[in-house]
């Protein structure tokens, strides 16, 4: 009963959106695949490749240099662009000395889902978000399960002519997250969703590595409501090695969202022989107590095996009990395990009275035992977006 598992690791596209990934992978069959998606009860408008030079987007955060050449200022990559050239994530081209953003307004997958899928379980359960999200990631972990979404270009992917204010009436839904590879890349598409949500009341989610400047993310911040944020490992070190990049920036971004007021869950990935060792579990249990707060919902998250660790196996189901185990001894409330069903770690249990508040069946809310937000049994009060 394992739900194939999505998250900000790079949501892998499921089983029923394998028409989907190959509409993205190939542009192939565009009139069986919208049928198909009509039968799935997905509202996508149409899908097609788009000459990009006619539909450039500006790009924010980046200076001009001499000779044509940009520096852009999103991410800590901090990269000299020469012109005609793209950059490590591939979302962001130098056109004749200005930056332009390739993913703005060119999702390559959306889909209706449950919000717990972020995963987020403290913010609105039990509703139905719009999650869409663009080709290109400023990193390039080793189990990246979207690497083809994620390590491509959106000048690569075929991509959805999505309206978002059409999609948001048409889809019953209650939030919008942006997702399946990193927002973060996508400041301006992110912002511009944003505004179209907000015309609806409707929250906006992302999901993010947080590997992402101080600048670009404090603005980010003022349009959204949520985050999970991955904490891919607690050491330098294991940053590198399973993603390529510094931990210390992703550590800086996670403080300040939460500072900002904004909603935050953090998740990690537990890679069996990686990041998965006690002291590891422990020191990032006591990271977060002591920067974030004991309240603060961490995911421990299953391994499946994809992109450059396809023979390692899954997380062993004792390696997940016992990393909860640490966190919940570290004194964090919430600690779950997630992409492993069904499991008592998929439910919140009250930290005052012990009892059960919110019934999950892997990404599914079943029961929600609350007041408003204070425990039904004892009346703490719990953190999150409940009603
Ligand atoms: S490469 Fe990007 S999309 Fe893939 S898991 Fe890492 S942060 Fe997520
Ligand atoms: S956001 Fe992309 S273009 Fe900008 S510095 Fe980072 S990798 Fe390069």
């Amino acid at each position: 009963m394992d739900p194939e598992y999505c998250h900000t690791e790079g949501m892998p596209i499921f089983s029923r959106r394998e028409c989907l990934r190959l509409m993205c992978r190939t542009g192939a069959g565009l009139a069986a695949t919208q049928v198909a998606l009509k039968a799935l009860d997905w509202f996508i408008p149409s899908a097609q490749a788009r000459p990009l030079s006619k539909s450039l987007h500006q790009a924010m955060f980046f200076k001009k240099m001499s000779r044509q050449r940009v520096q852009c200022e999103l991410c800590p990559r901090t990269m000299i662009i020469s012109a005609g050239k793209s950059c490590f994530c591939r979302t962001r081209k130098n056109v004749k000395g200005t930056l332009y953003a390739l993913g703005f307004d060119k999702p390559c997958v959306v889909n209706f889902e449950p919000i717990e899928r972020g995963p987020l379980y403290h913010f609105y359960p039990g509703n139905k978000t719009m999650s869409l999200g663009a080709a290109g990631c400023n990193l390039n972990c080793l189990y990246c399960q979207n690497y083809e979404l994620a390590q491509r270009s959106p000048e690569e992917v075929k991509t959805i002519d999505l309206e978002p204010a059409a999609a948001i009436r048409k889809g019953g839904i209650k939030s919008v997250t942006i997702t399946y590879t990193d927002p973060a890349c996508q400041p301006e598409y992110v912002i511009e969703i944003a505004k179209t949500a907000k015309k609806y009341n409707l929250p906006v989610i992302l999901c993010t590595a947080g590997y992402i400047n101080f600048k670009p993310l404090e603005h980010i911040i003022s349009f959204v409501d949520a985050f999970a944020v991955t904490l891919k490992a607690i050491t330098d070190e294991m940053y590198l090695k399973l993603t390529g990049v510094h931990l210390e920036p992703v550590l800086r971004t996670i403080k300040h969202i939460k500072k900002s007021g904004k909603w935050l869950e953090i998740v990690t990935l537990v890679v069996p022989g990686y990041n998965d060792d006690r002291k590891g579990i422990q020191t990032a249990a006591t990271w977060i107590r002591d920067n974030v707060g004991k309240d603060t919902p961490w995911h421990l998250s299953r391994f499946t095996p994809h992109y450059k660790l396809t023979k390692l196996p899954p997380t062993p189901r004792k390696t997940l009990e016992e990393a909860r185990k640490e966190g919940l001894k570290a004194g964090l409330d919430y600690v779950y395990i997630t992409n492993l069903a069904p499991h008592r770690g998929n439910h919140t249990y009250c930290p005052n009275c012990q009892k059960k508040i919110v019934e999950r069946l892997g990404f599914k809310t079943k029961k929600i035992n609350m007041n408003g937000g204070d425990c039904k049994f004892c009346g703490k009060k719990i953190p999150g977006k409940w009603s």
